[in-house]
């Protein structure tokens, strides 16, 4: 039997025929057969430019319906996917190309000179193009090339993918990624969200991330639904996709900023059966808004790139805000003590490491063994990196990462729970609570805050309140106001950069 998971996804595409799979605003639409062609020509291109089973191709180009069908291509020729951040430079590009050695790598038309310095200084990588309106060397190469109708022959545990880790605590890693661990995750998600051919999905994220790649790709993809490609996440555009769509997957920043416009309402809403959220915590108050003006209840979940998904709220029964649900079918987690190395499951709704086992979690970081026999255990859990407890009914709450977490004078402190606190206040947009070296304390506790236009607050202002609600040791010794939290594209809050900013107030 073929394990190649692009096997199951040309089933689907075959049975679903003319049905769309993937509209844009511009026109630029494919129907599953479509797909299923053009995939086959890019395959074929692919072939000739001598990408085997087992090579890395990638890519960093703009999202369009063709850089998802080159995803599909290098899946059908036994290829491993390697898609990159849109915006890392020609440094970081040069980092990923040495580390990653593929045979290919697929850039967007105006950066073809860097790439090609870049991939003649890393080897010998071939440079072929793709562009948003159908165009580049690739396409052209597609064209005349013999369409590759067959998919190649994989095994369970072939690599499909290897996906770079957002870099949000450090350098990004290559998350291998098999055949079995995204086709399991897919078939697990389309189960436990409900999607059928009906669907129609708003895919406003990047395709570079596991969240707008394997997560909404991949679930479209084995559902036979179809999706409308969106370059970006754009509020007028998804009042009107609102009204013809089913459903959208997004991340907390896509809510906070619908909250904020006067259309959002029932009637907005009313064709949508399902918003999802994920890839950064969606706060409680984020998720009460959200019901209150749309009566929907957002569906969170968490996963990581290493493991695709790992739990879920229930689509029917409770959505419990600021909790990320229980675990998907075939998925173990455990909390564990992080102070002791034994693994050893800590009682129900104590606070610790979150470690994650099943048929989703890779097969470990590309030429790191270390870091892999570090994180990966010989049990076959794999510590996430998540600090986390699991509540009386059963339901994940993740606390924060352990990167994060302050240790100040030999005492723990969540920055999540303070940041609620501070986040209550009035006039407080968000807040960041980070720790910073002090001298005698190892760390100190700081908040990086954020108000609303024109509100006026102290530092007093802040700390005070927190006084007779969180023991002293876990109250900010010094406040920032800023203007924005700096974020990534996923909408993650990159305390790293907060921490070196303030690096050196006590010290
Ligand atoms: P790096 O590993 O390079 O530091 P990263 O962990 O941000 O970067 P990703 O794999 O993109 O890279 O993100 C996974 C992380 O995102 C999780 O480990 C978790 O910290 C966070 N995350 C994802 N979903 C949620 C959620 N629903 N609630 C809270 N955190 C989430
Ligand atoms: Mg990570």
């Amino acid at each position: 039997m073929n394990h190649n998971l692009f096997a199951t996804f040309a089933t689907r595409m075959d049975e679903r025929g003319a049905a769309p799979f993937i509209t844009t605003s511009e026109g630029a639409d494919y129907s599953y057969s479509e797909a299923l062609a053009m995939s086959a020509r890019l395959a074929g291109a692919l072939h000739e430019q001598g990408v085997q089973p087992g090579d890395r191709v990638a890519v960093q180009v703009d999202k369009s319906p063709e850089a998802i069908l080159l995803y599909l291509a290098c899946l059908r020729v036994g290829g491993v996917y390697l898609p990159l951040n849109i915006g890392y430079t020609s440094e970081e590009i040069r980092y990923f190309l040495g580390d990653a050695e593929p045979a290919l790598f697929v850039c967007r038309p105006a950066s073809l000179e860097e790439a090609r310095t870049v991939a003649a200084e890393c080897g010998n990588i071939r440079v072929k193009t793709l562009g948003t309106a159908a165009d580049g060397s690739l396409m052209q190469a597609a064209s005349q090339a013999t369409p590759l109708d067959e998919i190649l022959p994989r095994d369970p545990d072939d690599l499909a993918a290897i996906l770079y880790t957002s870099g949000t605590t450090g350098r990004s890693k290559g998350a291998m990624l098999t055949h079995r661990n995204l086709g399991s995750n897919a078939a697990s998600l389309v189960e436990a969200w409900r999607f059928t051919e009906r669907d129609r999905l708003i895919h406003a994220l990047p395709i570079f991330h596991t969240h707008g790649l394997f997560v909404a790709c991949n679930v479209i993809l084995r559902s036979g639904a179809s999706m409308r490609l969106l370059p970006k996440f754009d509020v007028d555009v998804i009042f009107e996709e609102l009204l013809q769509s089913t459903t959208m997957m997004g991340v907390p920043t896509f809510y906070t900023r619908l909250l904020q416009d006067p259309r959002l309402t029932r009637e907005a809403c009313a064709g949508m059966r399902l918003f999802t959220s994920g890839s950064a915590p969606l706060t409680a108050e984020t998720h009460q808004a959200f019901e209150a003006a749309t009566g929907h209840a957002i569906l969170e979940r968490y996963g990581m790139t290493e493991t695709n998904m790992n739990t879920s709220n229930p689509y029917d029964g409770d959505r419990i805000a600021g909790t990320v649900g229980m675990p998907l079918p075939g998925v173990e987690i455990r909390i564990t003590s992080r102070d002791s190395d034994n693994h050893a499951a800590l009682p129900q709704g104590e606070i610790g490491m979150l470690e994650v086992r099943g048929p989703n979690v890779f097969k470990g970081y590309w030429r790191m063994p270390e870091k892999t026999r570090e994180e990966l255990l010989d049990d076959g859990f794999f510590i996430t990196g998540d600090l986390a407890l699991v509540d009386e009914r059963g339901y994940v709450q993740i606390v924060g990462r352990d990167k994060d977490l302050v240790i100040s004078g030999g005492y723990n402190v969540y920055p999540k729970e303070v940041e609620g606190y501070i986040d209550e206040l009035e006039g407080v947009v968000e807040s960041a609570v980070i720790g910073l070296p002090h001298p005698d304390l190892g760390e100190g506790v700081a908040a990086v805050v954020v108000v609303h236009d024109g509100a006026r607050l102290s530092e007093a202002e802040i700390i005070q309140p927190l006084q007779d609600r969180l023991a002293r040791y876990k109250q900010p010794r010094q406040v920032f106001f800023v203007d924005s939290l700096p974020r990534n594209t996923m909408g993650k809050v990159q305390k790293n950069q907060l921490r070196e900013q303030f690096r050196d107030t006590w010290q």
